[in-house]
């Protein structure tokens, strides 16, 4: 609650958790068994200045801090849209662009309700692997590769039982990694990146570029493209399945590099799981023939508050 004194009723029980995106603000109470208990959620003033944001973090935090149960609160996690670098505590998130390099930590420090307050601070692929190997498909996994296919693409790793989280917070980060020799250039600096073959706007993009329409009066979303590829639409289909091997050849390549028990994919792209996950599965046969690098594939188990849920268990990973 504003006004406790600080360094008092810490090691308590709940986590407050803090998941910086595009789109949304939000900041949750998240119990030890990663039920969230009370939230706060702020929209992102994504084309204000940088210390426009920063207010509306403050504001969604003292929302939460508000709540009676905020007395009960041991540990904070913090997730923001990437890239991020946790050594230095900033945040440069390409959809707020007023963030580059913004010493999100440093800001924080200064909030007296999250005075004595130990902080952990990751990209949200990466707290989406930490929630999703605790509380999520990846639990009891000492092996696993989970992934957020979304906007973008980005990925975390589970190794021997522990978050790889890498000296900057962004190991793992399987979307830029190049899965087409002569593939287009992508923003990172790269060119032919996995992002660039399977994100949700890549596979609309595609789609348009094949010939496909969106129907009368409709938004070419790739939702859209995926009913059509259900409807048999062959520029559709073949978006996707140019998406999906384009994801097994980036999944085939950490098992094989790895030894992983587990693929886990989420992010708003896996609502069209029915037409991803049978065409990854035959592509996998094809670029991770070897037996070790067999490997189990499936959906998240967090959906939408991955974010919150993996900020939590980040701030509680050992
Ligand atoms: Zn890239």
């Amino acid at each position: 609650m504003l006004g406790h004194p600080p360094d008092t009723h810490r090691g308590g029980p709940l986590t407050a958790a803090l998941d910086i995106g595009g789109t949304k603000i939000s900041a949750a109470l998240v119990d030890p068994g990663g039920t969230l208990t009370a939230r706060a959620q702020r929209p992102t003033p994504r084309t204000a200045g940088a210390e426009d944001v920063r207010s509306a973090v403050v504001a969604c935090l003292r929302d939460l801090a508000r709540h009676e149960d905020w007395q009960h609160v041991g540990a904070l996690g913090v997730c923001s849209a990437g890239p991020v670098d946790r050594a230095r505590g900033t945040a440069s998130p390409v959809n707020i662009p007023a963030w580059r390099e913004y010493p999100l930590l440093t800001a924080l420090s200064e909030l007296p309700e999250l005075s004595g307050l130990p902080t952990r601070f990751g990209g949200d692929a990466v707290a989406m692997t930490a929630g999703e190997h605790r509380y999520g498909a990846a639990r009891g996994h000492r092996n696993a590769l989970c992934m957020v296919v979304s906007t973008g693409v980005g990925a975390g790793l589970v190794l021997d039982g522990q978050v790889r989280l890498g000296p900057t917070g962004n190991a793992g980060h399987l979307g830029h990694v190049t899965v087409d020799l002569d593939g287009e250039q992508c923003p990172c600096g790269s060119s032919g990146c996995l992002e660039r073959l399977a994100s949700g706007e890549a596979i609309t993009r595609r789609a348009l570029h094949s010939g496909w329409r969106p129907p009368e009066g409709g938004a070419p979303t790739t939702a859209a493209v995926a009913e059509a590829a259900r409807a048999g639409d062959p520029p559709a289909r073949e978006a996707f399945d140019r998406a999906a091997r384009a994801l097994a050849a980036g999944i085939a390549g950490c098992a094989t590099l790895l030894e992983l028990e587990v693929a886990v994919l989420g992010g708003g792209v896996m609502q069209a799981s029915d037409l991803l996950l049978p065409r990854i599965r035959r592509y996998m046969e094809r670029y991770a023939p070897l037996p070790f690098a067999e490997l189990t594939l499936t959906t998240a188990a967090l959906g939408s508050d991955a974010g919150l849920v993996g900020a939590a268990a980040l701030a509680r990973a050992d």
